[in-house]
């Protein structure tokens, strides 16, 4: 397994990377979340060994110190996979093995295993410059894979592909790291690419870890209101406004409250009322934006579309809200 103890790195005596310790267990996938600029890139460098870093880096239990990048058995993947353009697919993915004197016979049949795996079986003989982006894409992975990498590293693998390839992408992703068992550390700025692809998230902010953990945990525990909102939660309200909040949805108050799109449903027997703002069709539902008295605005869903200046009574979804982590339990504050 991979663990990194305080890892920093500098540019130019500029930090980049601070004191950052993960633990990334044999078989899953992690992945290092966070905005442009917060040091993703870095990190994954300094794991593969293309930057120097301080603190410790290690496979299980062994310092990588001084090893250099070919020797260290990880496979990196880019954005974009860079492929070698006069050859073909086959001679690609079987690269890497060719230069290790694997056989014809074997190469030729785990280079079929490889393409059927990355849903491009009978591609062998295609140039890519006759494939789309997403089967590009594909092709690099399976030439990633074919060395049977202990760990691959993956930076922004699917950032220049289009909106719908991205997410269909993103599940096939899912479904080939674990079918070929590996250990993958995926670097990624889209929060929902992160939970469509990996077990587990480590957020990165201004280079400095924030949260690590199981999708889970960190969907429903965000540390704090920023990781909430980068997390994807639509607002985070504070003091009497989250206290509001979660009385209606007979949840203990707390200080703050992080609220997804839909924690409130337009329903006449709610225990809230306010008034519409504004009101707009998504492909998935109608979406509201309503002045609550003493809460101020807050996102809401309906199934029937009521006009701007309405009244609207709302309910609270519990399970649709989460309490950052930072924020002190009104238990504490007022015992
Ligand atoms: P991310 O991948 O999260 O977008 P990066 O790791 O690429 O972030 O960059 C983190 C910070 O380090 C940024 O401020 C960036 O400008 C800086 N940086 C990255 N690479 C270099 C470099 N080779 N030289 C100097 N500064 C760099
Ligand atoms: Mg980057």
């Amino acid at each position: 397994m991979l663990s990194l103890r305080e890892v920093s790195v500098a540019y130019d005596g500029k930090p980049a990377i601070e004191d950052v310790s993960l633990e990334l267990a044999d078989g899953q996938v992690l992945a290092l979340l966070g905005p442009s600029g917060s040091g993703k890139s870095t990190l994954l460098r300094a794991v593969a060994g293309l930057e120097a870093a301080d603190g410790g880096i290690e496979w299980d239990g062994r310092s990588l110190r001084g090893v250099p990048t070919h020797k260290r058995g990880f496979a990196l993947m880019f954005q974009d996979g860079q492929l070698f353009a006069h050859l073909t697919v086959a001679n690609n993915v079987a690269y890497a093995m060719r230069l290790r004197r694997v056989s014809s016979v074997d190469r030729t049949k785990r280079v079929a295993d490889l393409l059927d795996l990355v849903g491009l079986g009978g591609y062998q003989d295609r140039l890519p410059g006759t494939l789309s982006g997403g089967e590009r894409q594909r092709v690099a992975l399976a030439r990633s894979l074919a060395v049977e990498p202990r760990l691959l590293l993956l930076d922004e693998p699917l950032s220049a592909l289009d909106a719908g390839l991205r997410e269909r992408l993103a599940g096939d992703l899912r479904r080939i790291l674990h079918e070929a068992g590996t250990t993958a550390l995926m670097v990624t700025h889209d929060q929902e690419e992160a939970f469509a692809v990996s077990d587990r998230i480590a957020l990165l902010r201004e280079g400095r870890l924030v949260q690590e953990g199981t999708l889970q945990d960190v969907w429903a525990r965000p540390t704090d209101a920023w990781a909430a909102l980068f997390l994807g939660y639509a607002r985070v309200l504070e003091g009497a406004a989250a206290r509001t909040v979660l009385n209606a949805a007979g949840m203990t108050p707390a200080e703050e409250v992080a609220l997804r799109w839909s924690a409130f449903v337009a329903d006449p027997s709610g225990p809230l009322t306010g008034t519409v703002v504004s009101a707009r069709a998504t492909p998935e539902q109608l979406r509201l934006v309503v002045r609550l008295p003493g809460v101020g605005e807050v996102d809401a869903v309906a199934d029937e579309a009521p006009a701007p200046g309405d009244s609207v009574g709302l309910r609270v979804e519990p399970n649709r809200l989460a309490i950052p982590k930072s924020t002190v339990p009104e238990s504490a504050v007022h015992p």
